[in-house]
């Protein structure tokens, strides 16, 4: 029964992506991580005269007020992409929004990390909650509208309570900061080019990385109503847009946290669920204090196949819940940090990595080369993988 499940599954993904593919039709990903590096840096030479001074200027206030150790300006150039193109899809929406119990939201997203066993009641009435109160039709702003201060702020507050974008939220929030010190002028002109940076981003992004995520407008096309009272529509209902900036932040994040990743000695890298062979209650994987370990029952299993790879150049392969708390990895007093490789799909990967960082773990990640699992995506789920060559080269090893 399973192999017949698992036939059906795989002939399907040949058929046609979910939502992206990184190989093409179950290939390997033979392009896609030279097209990215290549379209990024594109996207770097272009907010040259742009973004960069702003990032930079924002870099020195954070510097001048102590307020986070400091990252590169490629990062924070990332990030005013990135805040433009939130704005873009989800301002409307958070500005139509009257009244909303959004620290409540917010502090469920976090309960549901710390809390596996009830998370699922958890994610029940995040679902509601995010449906009644997070999701009026959205507001119709006039054709150029740049949204002030406060309305930034709104949006702000409305991101952390989705609890997905919850880690673009606290980068926003120091933004919102740096904004508060300059003229208001100043601030919206920010605002403005970040916006505008996002609109070229959108229409260059589509012929440079559109090969690789043809089906994610249809599947939001037919699957919205699929999602509706569902606490993950967020998340799996995301723009072609934000696919091509996750795309670019994933490379931005792994290039600025190259060099104190190698300086760890242990690595583990961690998996998604949905890259088993079987399901949950029959996957034999042991517990652990660092979470599920595999022990191999499968020899076709992708995460099987990584263990053994892992035994040969000496790192452990975890299997990681979804929305686990990573603060977990984050090296306790006296201990070396472990190097961690986090991977996931492109509608989390950027978000895990920052939250990574916020603990301080010397992190890189590897997508999974298409989505698949069955809570959120198929109906009987799709093992998924990796690239294995792209694990290897972050790992620099043969
Ligand atoms: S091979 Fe490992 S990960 Fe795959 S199903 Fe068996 S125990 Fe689980």
């Amino acid at each position: 029964m399973r192999m017949n499940k698992e036939a059906a599954s795989k002939t399907d993904l040949l058929k046609e992506p979910i939502t992206y593919d990184l190989g093409l039709r179950g290939q390997p990903s033979l392009t896609y991580y030279p097209d990215v590096a290549k379209f990024t840096d594109l996207v770097l030479a272009r907010a040259a005269p742009s973004l960069i001074p702003i990032a930079a200027e924002y870099r020195n206030f954070l510097s001048t007020y102590g307020l986070e150790e400091l990252r590169s300006v490629e990062e924070y150039t990332f990030e005013l992409l990135n805040f433009g193109t939130l704005w873009r899809t989800y301002g409307a929406r958070a500005l139509a929004v009257k009244f909303a119990p959004l620290r409540t939201l917010a502090t469920l997203s976090e309960w549901r990390k710390k809390h596996q066993r009830i998370k699922p009641a958890i994610d029940v009435l995040r679902g509601v909650l995010m449906t009644v109160f997070l999701m009026p039709p959205p507001k119709q702003l006039p054709e150029g509208f740049l949204p002030s201060l406060p309305q930034v702020e709104r949006l702000i507050a409305w991101l952390e309570a989705t609890g997905d974008l919850r880690e673009d939220a606290v980068r926003f929030i120091r933004w919102q900061a740096f904004w508060l010190v300059l003229a208001p002028e100043q601030a919206q002109n920010i605002v403005k080019a970040a916006i505008g940076f996002s609109k070229w981003f959108e229409e260059v992004s589509r012929s440079a990385l559109g090969t690789y995520t043809p089906n994610v407008d249809s599947f939001s096309a037919l699957h919205s109503d699929r999602y509706y009272w569902r606490e993950d529509r967020i998340s799996c209902l995301r723009s072609r847009l934000e696919y091509h900036v996750n795309m670019v932040g994933a490379e931005i994040l792994n290039r600025a946290f190259r060099g104190v990743f190698h300086q760890t000695k242990g690595r583990a890298v961690l998996v998604p669920g949905c890259m088993r062979a079987r399901p949950e209650g029959e996957c034999e994987a042991e517990r652990t204090v660092d979470g599920p370990r595999c022990t191999g029952c499968t020899p076709a299993c992708h995460t099987n196949q990584l263990r053994a790879l892992g035994g040969k150049h000496g790192f452990e392969v975890f299997i990681l819940p979804h929305a686990s708390d990573l603060s977990h990895w984050s090296a306790k007093p006296g201990d070396e940090p472990r190097g961690v490789v986090g991977v996931a799909c492109l509608s989390t990967l950027v978000g895990g990595g920052w939250e990574l960082k916020r603990y301080a773990v010397p992190a890189q990640c590897v997508l999974l080369d298409y989505c698949g699992c069955k809570k959120h995506w198929h109906e009987q789920g799709i093992e998924t993988k990796l690239d294995i060559r792209e694990l290897k080269r972050i790992l620099e090893i043969g």
